[in-house]
């Protein structure tokens, strides 16, 4: 069972990214509205990520940590129309296969809370401490029992470089939640949680990245598509400031790269890449978000339909502000 658990959990936990992920989607799910993650050698000797969200009731934790555990579905119906970020109860099971976790978590109605220890799926230790209300994730020592995976790691700064990126997207996705992001002590970025998109990407990449940002916002049946785009005339050569989420999660997808590039096609020149960034809600059942383990690629069944909101969109966009 163990081996079976480490083989599963390298299909979700590839590097600190992922556990950082992992951990910062559950937050969100728990209704956070302050996520702090402190991450200590690219995260590859601590992973602390902090939350003021709902907690985990002390009869409950344990569990959690099986694999399947989720208290996000209920049904197999459910699996279909997930609107929560998590839901096939993998993350921590898989994380505590492969790390030293300790939990730190309280829930608004409880007297205490608890602390509970799992190093490589072995119980560690169980214990009520004083906490304040939400919960804290301490990994430690990621692949220790796996170092044939550590082998595969890049240089601290490369792993803290993956771990900002997965930070920028949940900043970019999660307006509402004011984001701390620190590496070796030192602060690398945070997001006030005020709700204006606009004002973390300007934070987040600078105005002159950025460039100056028209909104868009547009509908269709089944879509919905709130965001930013940058003036055609600073394109880039690669994809780096193009960023899509679909319902909160952050996604590549090639018919939205179609979409969006064919809109700015008569705008600028060929081959370049504009800034982007968009927030698309779609009906969870027109989505199949089961394709891969870390949920990056995404299928839609109204793909059409999603390609002209957007690509119009666009246009439409361009043409009618002066550039
Ligand atoms: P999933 O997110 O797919 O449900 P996970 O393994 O990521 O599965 O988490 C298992 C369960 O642990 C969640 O369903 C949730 O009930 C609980 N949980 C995990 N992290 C938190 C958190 N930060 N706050 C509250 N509950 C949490
Ligand atoms: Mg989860």
């Amino acid at each position: 069972q163990k081996t079976i658990d480490n083989i599963a959990a390298g299909e979700v936990i590839e590097r600190p990214a992922s556990v950082v992920k992992e951990l910062v989607e559950n937050a969100i799910d728990a209704k956070a509205t302050a996520v702090t993650v402190e991450i200590k050698d690219g995260g590859m000797t601590l992973m602390r990520v902090t939350d003021n969200g709902c907690g985990i009731p002390k009869e409950e934790v344990k569990t959690a940590f099986l694999r399947h555990a989720t208290s996000k579905i209920r049904t197999v119906e459910d699996l279909v129309c997930v609107s929560s970020l998590g839901f096939r109860g993998e993350a921590l099971s898989s994380i505590s296969a492969v790390g030293q976790v300790e939990v730190i978590t309280k829930t608004a109605g409880a007297f205490s809370g608890v602390s509970y220890k799992i190093f490589g799926g072995e119980e560690q230790g169980f214990e009520e401490i004083g906490a304040p209300d939400g919960t804290t994730f301490l990994v430690r020592n990621l692949f220790y029992n796996t170092p044939a995976r550590r082998k595969f790691l890049k240089s601290p700064v490369t792993e803290a470089g993956y771990v900002e990126q997965i930070m920028v997207h949940m900043a970019l996705s999660h307006p509402d939640v004011a984001f701390k992001f620190i590496h070796n002590s030192k602060n690398k970025m945070y997001t006030s949680g005020n709700g204006n998109v606009k004002d973390i990407i300007y934070h987040l990449y600078g105005r002159e990245v950025a460039g100056a940002l028209l909104p868009i916002s547009v509908e269709s049946q089944t879509a919905k598509v709130d965001g930013y785009i940058g003036k055609p005339f600073i394109s880039r050569g690669n994809r780096n400031y193009e960023s899509y989420f679909i319902n909160g999660r952050y996604i590549k997808s090639k018919i939205i790269y179609k979409a969006v590039e064919d809109g700015y096609k008569t705008f600028t020149m060929a081959h370049k890449y504009p800034f982007v960034c968009l927030n698309i809600q779609v009906e969870p059942e027109l989505l199949d978000v089961n394709v891969h383990p870390t949920k990056m690629e995404i299928r839609f069944r109204n793909e059409r339909e999603l390609y002209e909101l957007i690509e119009s969109g666009i246009k439409e966009v361009l043409t009618h502000k002066e550039i």
